[in-house]
C-alpha cells in the first residue's frame, strides 16, 4: 500500500482524488485541508457512504471511501513521497509553507496547474527552510474541465484533455517525473525543458484575462434577468477577441524568440500559438477548426461554462472578482509582463488587457509602462524575486 497526498477539496481535487484511485487499487490519499470548515465537511461526507464516485461520458466509476483519509496536519500531509497541489495558485504559497517544515529530500511536490512564476515562489519558500533538495513538479493546466458533483462524494469530469506539458525543478528530474505521472493520471504527460517554458506556456493567462477584457469589459454594468440568460463563457469569443487573443499569442512568441536568439542552446518548444495549443490538447472535441473563433466556439469542452456573475438585486451581473483575473493576472500575465522587462521584449497588448482589468479588481501593478504598481509585489513576477536577467530566469 502507498500513500499520496492531494492538497485542495475542490473540484479539481475531486477529480483527481477519484482518477488517481481508480487507476491503482494499492494507492490511498491523504487528503490535505487546512481550512477547516471544509476538512470537517468532507470528513463528514467520506463517512457517510461507503464509496466516492467520478462521472466521466454518462459513466459511473466508484472506489471505498475509506481510502481517503482527510487531515489538517501538515506534518502527516508532508509524509507522502508524492504531493499533489490542486488549488488556485493564489493559495500555493500559504499550503507550501505549511508542509516546507516536514518535507524530506525526496519529497516530489507536483503542482496542477503550476500557472506562472511558480519557479521562483518555490524555490523561495523551500530555500528559506533548507528544502533545497525536493522536486517540484508544475502542470502547464489541470488536466480535466471538471466539477464536484457532491461535495465529498462525487466529481463530474466534462473534458479530459489529450496530453498535459509539465517541466520540473530541477529539470533533470523531469524525464522519470514524466514517467510516473503518465501513469498516475492516465495520461501524456509532455516534458517541458524549463520552468521559464512552463510560465510561458500558460494559456490560462492568455484566454481568461482576454475573453474577460474583450467580451466582457462592455458588459460590466449589464443586467442579466435570469441564470438562463447569462452569457457562456468561452463560446462568446468572437473576431474581435480572437485578434486580441492572437495578439497577446504572439507577444509571448516574441519573448520565447528573443530569449532563444540570447541563448542559442535554449529552446522552449512547448511555448507555442494559442491556436496550435487548443489543438494540442482538445484533438477532436473541437468541431471546427478553420480559424479561432471557430476553436472556442466548437469546442465541446468549452460548451456549459457560463461568465462568472454575482446576483444583483434585479438579476445577474459580470463578476469581476473571479479567478479569471484575481488569479490569472498576478499568477499569469503579471509573470509574463515581468519576463518580458527582463528580456527587454515590448507587451502592448497584454499591458493593455492588465491596465483596464487590474483597475476593475482594484490593483495597481503597471505604472508608466513599468512593473513598479504598489501591488506587483503579491504577484509572481519575477521582479519580486530580485531576478533581473534572462540567466536568472532559467537558474
Ligand atoms: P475550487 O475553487 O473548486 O477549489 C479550491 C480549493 O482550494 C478549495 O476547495 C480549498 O481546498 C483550496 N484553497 C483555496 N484557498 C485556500 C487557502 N487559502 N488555503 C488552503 N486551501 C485553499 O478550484 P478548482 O476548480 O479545483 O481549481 C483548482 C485550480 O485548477 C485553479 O487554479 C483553477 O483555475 C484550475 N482549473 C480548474 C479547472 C476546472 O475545471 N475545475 C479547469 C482548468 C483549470
Amino acid at each position: 500500500m502507498r500513500w499520496i497526498t492531494v492538497c485542495g477539496g475542490g473540484n479539481g481535487a475531486h477529480a483527481l482524488v477519484g482518477t488517481v484511485l481508480l487507476r491503482d487499487q494499492t494507492t490511498h490519499i491523504r487528503l490535505y485541508l487546512p481550512l477547516e470548515d471544509e476538512q470537517r465537511r468532507f470528513a463528514n461526507a467520506l463517512s457517510s457512504d461507503s464509496s466516492f464516485e467520478v462521472r466521466v461520458a454518462g459513466e459511473v466509476y466508484s472506489v471505498a471511501s475509506d481510502r481517503i483519509r482527510v487531515t489538517g496536519d501538515p506534518e502527516e500531509a508532508a509524509r507522502s513521497s508524492i504531493i499533489m497541489m490542486v488549488v488556485p495558485a493564489f493559495a500555493h504559497g500559504t499550503i507550501l509553507s505549511q508542509l516546507a517544515p516536514y518535507l524530506s529530500k525526496g519529497s516530489t511536490i507536483a503542482v496542477l496547474p503550476a500557472r506562472s512564476g511558480l519557479e521562483y515562489q518555490a524555490q523561495d519558500i523551500l530555500g528559506r527552510v533548507g528544502q533545497d533538495g525536493c522536486v517540484v513538479v508544475g502542470f502547464q493546466t489541470l488536466p480535466w474541465a471538471c466539477r464536484i458533483e457532491q461535495f465529498g462524494h462525487s466529481a463530474i469530469i466534462h473534458g479530459t484533455k489529450k496530453k498535459v506539458g509539465a517541466a520540473c525543478l530541477p529539470a533533470k528530474e523531469m524525464g522519470e517525473k514524466a514517467g510516473v505521472f503518465s501513469t498516475l493520471l492516465d495520461m501524456d504527460v509532455i516534458p517541458y525543458q524549463s520552468m521559464l517554458e512552463l510560465s510561458l506556456a500558460n494559456t490560462g493567462q492568455l484566454i481568461h484575462p482576454g475573453i474577460m477584457y474583450s467580451v466582457f469589459g462592455e458588459r460590466l454594468g449589464e443586467v442579466f434577468p435570469s441564470e438562463n440568460e447569462v452569457p457562456l463563457f468561452y463560446t462568446s469569443v468572437d473576431e474581435v477577441t480572437v485578434n486580441v487573443l492572437s495578439r497577446m499569442s504572439d507577444e509571448i512568441l516574441n519573448i520565447k524568440k528573443v530569449a532563444q536568439e540570447r541563448l542559442s542552446s535554449f529552446k522552449m518548444p512547448g511555448v507555442v500559438h494559442l491556436s496550435q495549443w487548443l489543438d494540442g490538447a482538445y484533438g477532436e472535441e473541437i468541431l471546427d477548426t478553420s480559424s479561432l473563433a471557430k476553436q472556442f466556439q466548437t469546442n465541446q469542452g468549452y460548451q456549459t461554462f457560463k461568465v462568472p456573475v454575482k446576483k444583483a438585486s434585479d438579476g445577474y451581473r459580470v463578476d469581476v472578482n473571479t479567478r479569471y483575473l484575481t488569479e490569472d493576472i498576478p499568477f499569469g500575465l503579471l509573470v509574463t509582463k515581468g519576463i518580458a522587462s527582463v528580456v527587454g521584449v515590448e507587451t502592448p497588448t497584454i499591458d493593455n488587457v492588465i491596465i483596464n482589468t487590474s483597475v476593475w479588481i482594484g490593483k495597481e501593478y503597471i505604472v508608466d509602462g513599468k512593473l513598479i504598481g504598489r501591488d506587483v509585489m503579491t504577484t509572481r513576477a519575477p521582479q519580486r524575486y530580485k531576478i533581473d536577467s534572462l540567466e536568472g530566469l532559467i537558474e
